[in-house]
């Protein structure tokens, strides 16, 4: 069998991740060289003169302009957190690094924190994958087909039209050959005028369009892009069309790093987070080394997302 280019790379070990981000030291000034790779810049006036000093263990700089006072963290994705900024790192490491999926009560286990925090952490830390993912654009030959998430009850429908179901739209962008490159997964209903309102922020004018007999997938034609539709009739013999084969293994591979990590009402309430992490891991899956300073420099320029934010499920830009 030959090896997965994915599967066997060699990552971020966790003795690496120790040796570079162990101690709240290490933490910090990772987090100040991501944020502010070329020195501090004050985020009320840009200017760069400052004096800094330390309160309660943490480093502060006050604008030598404008007198404005800021920590590392205010202003981001930890803004107002006790947590030490280990904790954050290892989340952020297990998040990235997991070759499944980590729930929030197994980022408790590791963190050594309350279920309560844990599920915070990992929603905020979704919520930057969100918004780091939000401007994506597919180009070129792509595969999109409806799909469905969340919790099944005892005699509902299954598939489409299923009552009890988080519809979403999912697309991959593969080589003119089938193979896949980039995805995107977007919560949706299956409306002409809903694709087509996907289509105009997410796929080019220049793109090519392969799907099944779904008619609400020729809403792609409205913002330009061509559309080759292939009625399949359904069914298994459908998942084994070769126009297909990219968007089909995308989506079994979803659905078993999805099984059983997460619960049921979290999934359909907040479906957009859940698969914005998806789909943020599937397009960095062949920077394995690199994606926590990635993911570290998003969460420095996301701002912050309080728990109200985060727990109500709105989409907060
Ligand atoms: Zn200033």
């Amino acid at each position: 069998m030959a090896m997965n280019r994915v599967q066997f790379q060699p990552g971020l070990s966790m003795a690496q991740f120790l040796d570079r981000y162990g101690s709240e030291d290490q933490c910090e000034t990772a987090l100040i060289a991501s944020r502010w790779p070329q020195g501090f810049v004050c985020p009320e006036c840009g200017s760069g003169e400052n004096s800094s000093f330390r309160r309660e263990g943490r480093l502060y700089w006050q604008c030598s302009a404008c007198r404005h006072q800021c920590s590392v963290i205010s202003g981001t994705v930890f803004e107002a957190t006790k947590l030490p900024l280990t904790r954050w790192f290892l989340a952020m490491h297990l998040l990235t690094q997991s070759k499944n999926n980590v729930a929030a009560l197994e980022l408790m286990r590791h963190l050594g924190v309350c279920y309560k925090t844990a599920w915070l952490i990992k929603h905020k830390l979704m919520e930057v994958m969100r918004v780091r993912e939000d401007a994506r654009v597919l180009d070129g030959r792509v595969e999109i087909d409806d799909a469905y998430l969340g919790g099944e009850l005892p005699g509902g429908k299954t598939g489409r039209g299923s009552e009890n179901k988080v519809p979403f739209l999912a697309a991959v962008q593969t080589t003119p050959d089938g193979q896949p490159q980039f995805a995107c997964f977007a919560p949706q209903p299956f409306t002409t005028e809903a694709v087509a309102a996907w289509a105009a922020k997410s796929l080019a004018t220049s793109a090519t369009v392969v799907s099944d007999g779904l008619w609400c997938f020729g809403g792609v034609k409205i913002i330009g892009a061509q559309h080759e539709r292939t009625v399949t009739g359904g069914g298994a013999a459908s998942t084994k069309l070769p126009q297909f084969k990219a968007i089909n293994t995308l989506l079994g591979n979803l659905k078993n790093a999805l099984a059983g990590t997460y619960h049921a009402f979290d999934f359909t309430k907040y479906a957009h987070r859940y698969l914005a992490e998806a789909q943020y891991r599937f397009n960095r899956r062949f920077n394995l080394t690199s994606i926590l300073a990635r993911l570290l420099r998003a969460a420095s320029v996301t701002s912050p997302r309080p728990a109200r934010f985060i727990r109500a499920a709105e989409v907060c830009r």
